[in-house]
Formats: structure tokens, sequence, C-alpha cells
């Protein structure tokens, strides 16, 4: 079956994948031929990195469970460049959790390391309704900023590295971990990908085979649907009784401007979105003030977030940014401004029903691969560091007292801030399924009653379930011009992306589908990486031509009928700033 009701649906046209066969590994290579370490952690991200950060503390007082984890207690495998390099948020954060990390460290600390940039202290909200107009609106709670920090993830996790580096962890920058490994239904470690491959997989002259990884304990902290923690899903049936998760695209910039922005900004719903339930179009948009302590200099962080589960295959997050500066509102905060940095990244948004089971014999979900982002607030940051640090609690304590069940930590991320606010928030997406129109007042009651009225559980649907058509959306995206308004291609080029041009392809999708699939991927992808042929017919099936090097892994593809798989190490953009 290709449609439904004549439509066409991103699952009808599965991409060419086998996960259990290709991302997990049965079995370890002989003790002489592997790495062997205590904890590792897939993921130099803030959850992973604020687990490794927290393991070394519990260490650092406790010698003989140190030896006990042998010449590397702790080390972590990163595919960028470096930490933060793939990480990428809006990014206003809750303070507690990293305050929780590192007591001795002050806010003012946090500036002059160069990952904070101020306290929010003034925040409104407008809804738009067109390119014009704007009505202020007061913050419902889930939104409410004030006493947060804008930080940059990107900057937390250098810094998060360097603390762990100097704890004495190994981290394994440039290095994708391709396979879980499975022995007698446990995990045991990971295997890294190797390295100097071609296009079609052949060995080049500086091909390095990638080795197994053995870890007494794995801690999956690969973001937002990593393979190996979809792998793991699937092996050890996780996702049971859950809801399916469900995906938001953020695409962002960062603006250097002459005169500073006091107040975080939201715009909800509206335009540029269609509200037509037609369109299924919902999402928003941040406008941050960033004040750089070292060089004095006032930046702006601004976005815009679209829920995947849009219908119009001409919804593009990137253009819809581009369009969405062109209102009052954003023309007088960028005047005569300069974009510094872009990037674009999903977000699992399916909240409470969607979180996968956090245990499995041998191995750890923490941070967005264990889906804990609230989106009703845009807030995953705190939560990422939370179940970070309480999965090394978990862990440390299994290991210290000879046992090998981490299971504890599922409770503990239950009883914890993570399990408390995502339980209120638990039926807060789904009436958004109804359209913005008829939606829109249950959103605002799930939010006063904190979920229990109407109560119950929501069910989600799958964002490659729904039909798509091709709209009109796209007809009024600005034409770029270089300076203000910008075209794909140069938002990819200062990402920093650096993937080889002969490297393996590592975008799986069908290459030849309808050509309402085919729009829909052409539009979505931020980086431009699909084209159809300029002969192609109007309708019925085109060829896809996937220009996988451009690729910035946001992971949206995954949501609309493809599947990122991992990249070599080291490909990709480097983010700073973001
Ligand atoms: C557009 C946008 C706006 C947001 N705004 C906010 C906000 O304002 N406030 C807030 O609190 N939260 C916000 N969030 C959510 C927040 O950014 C995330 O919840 C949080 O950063 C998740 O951290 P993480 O460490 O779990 O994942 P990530 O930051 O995604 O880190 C995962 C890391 O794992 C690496 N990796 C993945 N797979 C592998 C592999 N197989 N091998 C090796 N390395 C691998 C990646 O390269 C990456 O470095 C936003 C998110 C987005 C996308
Ligand atoms: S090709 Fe890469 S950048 Fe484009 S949508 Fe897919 S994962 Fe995102």
């Amino acid at each position: 079956m290709s449609t439904r009701n004549g439509r066409v649906t991103p699952e009808a046209f599965p991409p060419p994948v086998d996960s259990p066969k290709e991302f997990v590994k049965r079995g370890l290579d002989p003790e002489d031929e592997l790495i062997e370490v205590g904890v590792a952690i897939v993921g130099g991200g803030t959850a992973g990195l604020a687990c490794a950060n927290r393991l070394l503390q519990l260490l650092a007082d406790d010698p003989e469970t140190m030896e006990r984890l042998g010449e590397v207690p702790v080390a972590v495998i990163e595919k960028a460049k470096t930490c933060g390099g793939h990480n990428l948020s809006g990014a206003v954060m809750r303070p507690g959790p990293l305050q929780e990390l590192f007591p001795d460290l002050s806010r003012e600390q946090w500036r002059e390391e160069g990952f904070a940039f101020g306290e929010v202290k003034k925040e409104a909200i407008y809804v738009l309704p067109n390119g014009r107009t704007k009505v202020r609106i007061p913050p419902p709670p889930p939104q409410r900023n004030h006493g947060n920090e804008v930080i940059s993830v990107s900057g937390l996790a250098r810094y998060q590295q360097r603390l762990v580096e100097e704890g004495g962890a190994y981290i394994l920058t440039e290095t994708s971990a391709t396979q879980l490994i499975v022995e007698d239904g446990r995990v045991v470690g990971v295997r890294s990908g190797d390295k100097g491959r071609g296009k079609d997989g052949e060995p080049l002259s500086n091909f390095e085979p990638g080795t197994d990884i053995k870890a007494q304990a794995t801690v999956l902290a690969e973001g937002c649907w990593g393979s190996l923690t979809g792998a793991a899903i699937r092996e050890f049936d996780l996702a049971a009784d859950r809801e399916p998760q469900v995906w938001e695209l953020g695409v962002k910039e960062i603006w250097k401007v002459p005169k500073p922005l006091d107040r975080v900004i939201h715009t909800l719903a509206g335009w540029p979105l269609k509200i037509s339930s037609k369109y299924h179009q919902i999402g928003g948009s941040w406008i941050y003030p960033m004040k750089d302590a070292k060089s004095g200099e006032d930046l702006v962080s601004i976005g815009f977030v679209i829920d995947l589960e849009y219908a119009d295959a001409t919804t593009s997050a990137h253009d819809l940014l581009q369009e969405f500066k062109t209102h009052p509102l954003v023309r007088s905060i960028l005047a005569d401004g300069e974009r510094v940095a872009w990037g674009a990244k999903a977000i699992p948004a399916g909240g409470y029903w969607a979180m996968p089971k956090l245990s499995m014999p041998g191995a750890l979900l923490v941070g967005d691969a264990g889906g804990m982002v609230n989106l009703a607030a845009l807030k995953g940051v705190h939560y990422a560091i939370k179940s970070g640090m309480l999965a090394a609690e978990s862990i440390y304590a299994a290991l210290r007292r000879g046992q090998s069940s981490f299971e504890a930590y599922e409770q503990a991320v239950e009883d914890s801030i993570i399990g408390k606010e995502l339980w209120e928030q638990r039926n807060t997406r789904q009436p958004f399924a109804k359209g913005l129109i008829r939606g829109g007042p249950l959103v605002n009651l799930m939010i006063a009653t904190k979920g229990r009225f109407p109560g119950g559980r929501w069910s989600l649907h799958r964002n490659d379930a729904q039909p798509m058509f091709i709209g009109e959306t796209k007809d009024s995206y600005p034409r770029p011009d270089g300076k203000y308004i910008f075209d794909k291609l140069s938002s990819v080029f200062i990402s920093g992306n650096a993937t080889r041009d002969d490297a393996p392809n590592h975008i799986r999708v069908r290459k030849r589908v309808p050509r309402e699939l085919a729009e829909t991927w052409r539009w979505m992808c931020p980086a431009g990486v699909y084209e159809i042929p300029d002969d192609a017919p109007e309708h019925g099936e085109v060829d896809v031509i996937v220009n996988y090097t451009n690729c910035v892994q946001c992971g949206a593809i995954t949501a609309k009928g493809g599947r990122l798989t991992t990249p070599e190490g080291g490909d990709g953009p480097l983010y700073q700033l973001l």
C-alpha cells in the first residue's frame, strides 16, 4: 500500500534499513582485539557529559570502585570533532540541575567560562495574526522563564568536556559508535565505526577499522533518535505499551546586534504558519538576548520550531525562519546586525507517554535519547543534566555493591523533577492533532489543570502516518539576499560542516518515491540535501538525488520516512555558539 485515502504517507515508503542486523552486534571480539572500559557513554552532549562529570565526582572519593572499573573507568564516545560540535538548543535553561552538578560554580562564573549569557529578567509572548502586527498575551505557566539562564549547549558541552578530561576520563571524539554489542541478552559495550571508507564502502588508503569497546555499563546519550538507541528500543522492546515518539524540527541563527535586547521573546502558533487544520502546522519561535561577558558583544539567538506532524509538503523550517525575520517585531531587533551562526536539530516531542523504558540489562538511556523534553516549555537541557547525574548515581551504586542491574535509575527519574514536570504536561501536546483552532482551548485546559482535565492517556500519532499534499506554504517564502534572508546552502556553509566528499552515504531513503514525498524531503531538509531532477514528471513517482555531504545531522528525516544513520566520526557541523 502506498497511499492512505489516495494520499501519500511517508510510512508507506520505509527506508532500506535492517536495524537489528545492522546496528546490533552479537558477541564481543576476542579479548586481545578489544578496548575495555568501566562505563562507556555514547554521546558527548550535555546528558552524556553530565553522567561522566557525576561519575568522576563519585569515583574521586572511592578509589576501590575506581580500581574495579579498570584502567579506563569512564569513556565518552562522541562523533563530532569536539564535544559540543553537534549540540544545538534555544537555549534558556532552568538552572537547578547544573547548580546541583557543579555546586561550587556561581552563575557569574558560568558567564566567565563563556557558556552562559545572562539571567532572564523580562519576557514577552506574542501571537502574530499576520506579517505586520502582534498581540501580546500573558505567558502561559510552562513558558515563564524569569530567573532562567540563556546559555549555549554547545559551549556548555565544551566546558563539561574539559572537566571530564581533567577528571581522568577518556574522550574519543571524531568517533561514531555504530553497533550495540549484546551478549546473552545483556548490553556489553559498543563498536566504534570504521574510518576511511569510500562512497561505496571500499577501504581507502587511510582506512582504520572500528573496535569493540567492552563496558561494565553502557549509557546511551545519543540525543534525538540515535541509531543505537533505536536498536536498543527494538532489541529490548523498550517502547512496549508506550505511545509512538514524535518530533519537532528547530532552525536557529545567532546574530550580532548593535543594540541589546532586554527580554526573552516567544511567539506562538499564528503567522507565518497556516492555522487551518488542513495544513497541520503547529510551531512557534524564540528570540533570546545573549550578552557575551568576555567580548562585551550583544548577540541574539533566534529560532523557529515546527511540529513534524504537518501535512503540506512545502513546509520548510529553514524558510519559515527566514519569513519570520521579515516581521517588524524581528526586523527591529536584528536591523543592522550580522548573522554569525546557524544550525538545525530535531527534538523529541512526545513527552511522558512516549518515553521508552529507560533501562535494559547492561545499559541506560539519558537525556533526549530517553525522550526527556518538555515541549510545552521547550525545555530539555535541565533534564539532560539531571538524567545524566541520576544514571551516574545508579550505575555507581550498583557497581560498588558488585551488582549488575541499573534498574533503580527508572524510579529515580520518575521521582525527580523530570518525572514530575513531564507528568504534569503529559497530555499537553496531543490536542493539537485536532488543529490549532479546535485543539488550542484543550491545550490551555490541560496546562491550567496540570494534565488532570480532560485527563486519561491521550494517544499520539506517528509523524510519518500523516498524508502529505503539495500545498502553497512555499509561495510566501522570501527571496534570499545573502545579508538578511539566506538560502539553505549558505546556512550549511556557516555551520562549519566538513563532511568528506567521498564519505559513504549515511542517509537512508528510497530513491524513487511519489512526488509528494520527494517534495516533503526537499522542503523539510534544512540543509538542502534532497533534490528532484528538473525533468522529473509533475505527478507520480520521481527520482530523489541525495546530496548527503550537506547533511547537518538534524535527524528530521527519521520522522518523515527516512533514516539518519551514524556517519563517519568527525563528519557534520562544528557548532560553536548554538
Ligand atoms: C531547536 C531546539 C531548541 C531548544 N530549546 C531549548 C531551550 O530553550 N531550553 C532547554 O532547556 N532545552 C531546549 N531544547 C532541548 C535541549 O536542547 C535538549 O533536550 C538537550 O540539549 C539534549 O541533550 P542530550 O545530551 O540528551 O542530546 P544532544 O545534545 O543531542 O547530544 C547527543 C550527542 O551524542 C552524539 N552522538 C549521537 N549518536 C552518537 C553515536 N552513535 N556515536 C557517537 N556520538 C553520538 C551527538 O553528536 C551529540 O553530541 C531545544 C532543542 C532544540 C533542538
Ligand atoms: S538529510 Fe540530514 S540535515 Fe537533512 S533532514 Fe536529514 S538528517 Fe536533517
